[in-house]
């Protein structure tokens, strides 16, 4: 299955996000490979081509990524040119944290926030695979907005719908983000998927159980949930429909104590 979305260089959008507001994406992911510590059934970005949970591959060569300079030159010359911005989201083809020099690229980014659009806040979208590296770990806690993934509740589900690199465990990644959640605002962020009986899901069964139960012990500051809206690499992938969407984002609120923000 060919890549669904690549972005072509650093920057991209502004995109208006109901999240976010008006959000400038930046893309640190290597031109024309995704690369990434999850290979999602449903993401927008087709297969990962490099499924890594360190900065290199499983050949042990560094992928090439963007330099910090790079990355600060193009951030100051979108914020001079793009007005009023909400958020700046570390989000791309892939996983920003993968990005060898994160700490140093979400520095950069700080500085040039507050040098141009002190307003805006610097956001990650993470797989949160990577949260016990400490240099990932670092990167991410310099960001103003955490928006961590969590699929899954259960190994067999997180396996399935995930589809993480050969070492990445679900229940490490439950623990980091708890431990997490106690000291900081974390959101986590959801996505519901269905599929024809045999297939991964997420919203029945004992898939929803664990995966309401680990949201409930997560205790984050809100769940951001949300089914696909876009070409999905595994085409049995069904979107959930609206209604459904917002019935467990109640039954979550209900069950946990946790607000939800459903994106149906
Ligand atoms: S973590 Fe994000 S970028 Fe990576 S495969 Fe999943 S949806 Fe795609």
């Amino acid at each position: 299955m060919p890549a669904l979305i690549m972005y072509p260089g650093i920057i991209y959008g502004p995109v208006k996000s109901r999240r976010l507001g008006q959000s400038l994406g930046v893309n640190l992911l290597p031109v024309g490979r995704k690369v990434c510590s999850f290979n999602c059934v449903y993401c927008e970005c087709g297969d990962t081509t490099e499924l890594i949970e360190q900065a290199r591959d499983e050949q042990g060569r560094r992928t090439t990524f963007p330099t910090v300079e790079q990355v600060r030159t193009e951030i100051a010359a979108a914020l001079q040119h793009y007005p009023a911005l909400d958020a700046i989201t570390f989000a791309g083809h892939g996983e920003p944290s993968l990005h060898p020099q994160f700490p140093e690229v979400v520095q950069a980014t700080r500085e040039v926030r507050d040098q141009y659009q002190p307003q805006a806040k610097v956001g990650v979208l993470t797989s949160a695979a990577l949260l016990q590296r400490p240099r990932p770990r670092a990167g991410i806690d310099l960001c103003d907005l955490k928006m961590m993934k969590l699929d899954a509740g259960d190994e067999v589900t997180f396996q399935q719908i995930d589809r993480p690199a050969a070492n990445v465990r679900l229940q490490p990644i439950i623990e980091e983000l708890t431990k997490m959640a106690r000291q900081e605002a974390i959101i986590i962020q959801t996505c519901l998927i269905d599929g024809p009986v045999g297939t991964a899901q997420n919203i029945h069964g004992k898939p929803w159980d664990a995966l309401v139960e680990a949201i409930g012990t997560i205790k984050p500051i809100v769940v951001h949930l949300y089914p696909i809206d876009r070409p999905t690499p595994e085409p049995w992938v069904q979107k959930v429909a609206h209604e459904v969407v917002m019935e467990r984002a109640r039954e979550i609120a209900a069950r946990t104590g946790v607000p939800v923000e459903p994106y149906a």
